[in-house]
């Protein structure tokens, strides 16, 4: 079984991620607990430079919305993030399905879809194309998207004092891109997706995504 959380930054993904893996834990079932970028050795090398650009040293900001990120430009960024998504996938995803475990995964194709193929000016034709051949074509049984708004992100970001990195300097219309984007993929295949708005209390979120989960373990 192989699950995956999406939504933007702020929308609560790590702890729904947690509470899920907790749960199905208790019922006897292997959980592999991962993410996106980050899950493997090389992840954490390509992940580090995702989030803080190959020069450790700040950057002067962007002038425009389409301007090229410090230091990466869109395609290798896309690229980069096909890349730290191929190796987890081989090295970590498939073979714990293999196994029968069931995969908990915060992040996935859907984050690339979005951020890259609708935050960035990349066509998101192009970015599936990519994301499928790097994962050779391995798709969630469940995509759970936490829906949002900027103005909630931004006011949890802030309260939780968390480290900036590259995106933090995005301006609000690349945010606001990249939830559009998160939805339109969730419009376009109702049947993966289980859509929660991100404001709703931590617990509700999870008795709504348990459920969801138990009704796929019981068929
Ligand atoms: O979810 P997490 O905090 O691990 O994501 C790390 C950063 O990378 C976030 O700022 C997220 O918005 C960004 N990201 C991205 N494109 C992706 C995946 C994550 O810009 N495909
Ligand atoms: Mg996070």
């Amino acid at each position: 079984l192989f699950i995956t959380f999406e939504g933007g930054d702020g929308a609560g993904k790590t702890t729904q991620v947690e509470l899920l893996a907790e749960r199905l834990a208790e019922r006897g079932l292997e959980v592999v607990r991962t993410r996106e970028p980050g899950g493997t050795a090389l992840g954490a090398a390509l992940r580090d430079l995702l989030l803080h650009g190959p020069d450790a040293s700040p950057r002067a900001g962007i002038d425009g919305e389409d301007a090229a990120l410090p230091g990466i430009d869109a395609r290798a960024e896309a690229l980069l993030y096909a890349a730290d998504r191929a190796q987890h996938v081989a090295e970590v995803v498939r073979p714990a399905l293999a196994r029968g475990a069931a995969v908990v995964q915060d992040r996935y194709i859907d984050s690339s879809l979005a951020y890259q193929g609708a935050g960035r000016p990349l066509d998101p034709a192009e970015i599936r194309r990519l994301s499928e051949w790097a994962t050779d074509g391995l798709w969630p049984r469940l995509t759970v998207l936490l829906d949002v708004s900027p103005e909630l992100a931004a006011e949890r970001r802030a309260r939780s004092g968390q480290r900036a990195d590259r995106l933090e300097r995005e301006a609000e219309e690349f945010h606001r891109r990249v939830r559009s984007g998160f939805l339109e993929l969730a419009a376009a295949e109702p049947e993966r997706f289980l859509v929660l708005d991100a404001a709703r209390s931590a617990d509700e979120l999870h008795a709504a995504i348990l459920a969801r989960v138990e009704s796929l373990l019981a068929v």
